[in-house]
C-alpha cells in the first residue's frame, strides 16, 4: 500500500512546480510521491495559460498541446498604443489542464506516484523526517516539497515560504469567451489606472477561446474586481457579444519568500513567490524552481543529510540562476512604482547600488582571482 510506504520525498501539489521536482528526483531512482488536492491536475487553476516560446522547445511539449502561437504583444495605454510584432512566436498559449496533465503525466512515467484528491493540511516533523497529514491518511517521507501554489501554507507550517497579504498579493479573475478558430495571434494589455491603479486587463487567444481577465493589488483594488472586467467586456465591441463559457479567480503573489528551506522542507514555485509582481508571470519561474529543487533533493538524498544547512543548495543554486536576477530587477521596478514616497524612493535607489555594486564585485573577483 502506498500509505504504509516511507518515501524519499513527497511532492505537495501537482502543478508545473511539483511535477517538474517530481520528475527530476523519480528519474534518479527515489521514491517520490505527489499529493494534489484536485480530481485533475489543472481542473479549475485559474490562469491565462501564457507561456514563452522558449519553454515550449525546453520542455519539447507536443504540438497538440499549443492552443495559439503568438506573435505580437499589443499595449493599450491611456495615451495611445504600442504594437510589437514579431517574425517568430515569442509566446504560446495553452489550457492550464493539459499543460498540467503533460507534465504530471510525464512524472508519473519516470517512476513518481501520484494521489488525488488528496488535500494535505498539516505536515509533523520528527526525528526520523516528516509526515504529511491528509483527508486520505498520513504519508511519511524524508523531505517535503510544498509546490501548492499561492498560500500561507508553507510559511504557517514551517516558515518557509511567502505569506500573503492585501499589500503584496494580486486578485486576477477571468472569463473565457467562445471564439471558435479566433483570428487573434496577439496578447493584448490594457493599463487603466482610474479602474485599476495596480495591474491590467488582458486578452489571450486560445484556438477557440479568449482568456479575457483583470489582476489588481489586492491593497489597491477600488471596485468590484468582477464589475469592472464586466464593463470592460461590455464597452468593447469585438467581445461583448462572446458567450461566456467558464470564470476563474486566483490569487498571485507578489512577493518573493525569505526563507526557501527548513530542515526537511523546501519551498518551489508560486508557494515561494517566484511570480514576476508586474505582469504576474509565473509558469517559467515554477519549472525552473522544480528543476532546481529537484537536483538539489537529489545531492542531499545521496548525502542522507535534510537538515537546513545541507538543503540550502537549493536557494544557493536558484540565485546564480538569471531569472532570480530578473525576480530581483522586476521587483524593484515594482517597488519604485508603488511606494514613490521619499524615504522608500531613498531606500530602494540604495538597494540597487549595492545590488549592482555586489554584481561588480563579484565579477571582478572571478576575474582577479580565477574561479
Ligand atoms: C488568473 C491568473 C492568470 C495567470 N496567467 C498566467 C500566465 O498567463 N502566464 C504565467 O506564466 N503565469 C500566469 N499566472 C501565474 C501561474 O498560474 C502560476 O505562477 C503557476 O501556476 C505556478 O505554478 P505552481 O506549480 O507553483 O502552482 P499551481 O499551478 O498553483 O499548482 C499548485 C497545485 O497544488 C495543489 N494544491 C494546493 N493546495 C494543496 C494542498 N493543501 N494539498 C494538495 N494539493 C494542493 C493545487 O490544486 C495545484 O494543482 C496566472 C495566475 C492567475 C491567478
Amino acid at each position: 500500500m502506498l500509505r504504509q510506504d516511507r518515501w524519499d520525498t513527497i511532492v505537495i501539489g501537482a502543478g508545473p512546480s511539483g511535477s517538474t521536482a517530481a520528475r527530476f528526483i523519480a528519474q534518479c531512482g527515489f521514491k517520490v510521491l505527489i499529493l494534489e488536492r484536485e480530481r485533475f491536475p489543472g481542473q479549475g487553476k485559474a490562469c491565462g495559460g501564457g507561456i514563452p516560446f522558449g519553454l515550449i522547445k525546453q520542455l519539447s511539449l507536443p504540438e497538440s498541446i499549443i492552443e495559439k502561437k503568438i506573435y505580437s504583444h499589443i499595449l493599450h495605454f491611456p495615451s495611445g498604443v504600442k504594437i510589437y510584432k514579431y517574425r517568430r512566436p515569442i509566446f504560446a498559449t495553452v489550457y492550464r489542464s493539459s499543460f498540467d496533465r503533460f507534465l504530471v503525466e510525464r512524472a508519473v512515467s519516470m517512476g513518481a506516484s501520484l494521489i488525488t484528491q488528496c488535500r494535505v493540511f498539516n505536515i509533523i516533523k520528527n526525528k526520523e523526517g516528516t509526515t504529511a497529514i491528509t483527508n486520505r491518511g498520513r504519508f511519511f517521507s524524508k523531505l517535503i516539497i510544498f509546490a501548492n501554489g499561492a498560500s500561507n501554507l508553507a510559511y504557517r507550517m514551517s516558515g518557509v515560504g511567502i505569506n500573503l497579504r492585501k499589500n503584496n498579493t494580486y486578485l486576477a479573475i477571468a472569463y473565457e469567451l467562445d471564439d471558435k478558430n479566433t483570428a487573434l495571434d496577439a496578447f493584448e494589455v490594457f493599463y487603466n489606472p482610474h479602474s485599476i491603479p495596480w495591474g491590467y486587463y488582458w486578452i489571450f487567444p486560445k484556438r477557440d477561446r479568449l482568456n479575457v481577465g483583470v489582476d489588481c493589488l489586492c491593497s489597491k483594488i477600488k471596485k468590484n474586481l468582477r464589475f469592472c472586467l464586466d464593463e470592460f467586456i461590455n464597452t468593447d465591441r469585438y467581445l461583448r457579444d462572446k458567450k461566456r463559457i467558464r470564470f476563474i479567480a486566483g490569487l498571485i503573489p507578489a512577493c518573493l519568500a525569505t526563507r526557501l528551506v527548513s530542515d526537511n522542507v523546501l519551498v518551489i514555485g508560486d508557494a515561494a513567490g517566484m511570480v514576476n509582481p508586474i505582469i504576474g508571470e509565473g509558469l517559467k519561474y515554477a519549472i525552473r524552481t522544480g528543476e532546481l529543487a529537484g537536483v538539489s533533493c537529489v545531492d542531499t538524498l545521496m548525502l542522507k543529510r535534510f537538515d537546513r544547512k545541507t538543503l540550502l543548495v537549493y536557494p544557493r543554486r536558484f540565485h546564480r540562476t538569471g531569472e532570480f536576477c530578473w525576480l530581483k530587477i522586476w521587483h524593484l521596478i515594482a517597488g519604485f512604482f508603488s511606494n514613490l514616497d521619499k524615504q522608500t524612493l531613498f531606500m530602494q535607489i540604495s538597494i540597487v547600488y549595492i545590488y549592482i555594486a555586489r554584481i561588480i564585485f563579484k565579477f571582478m573577483k572571478k576575474k582577479i582571482y580565477g574561479g
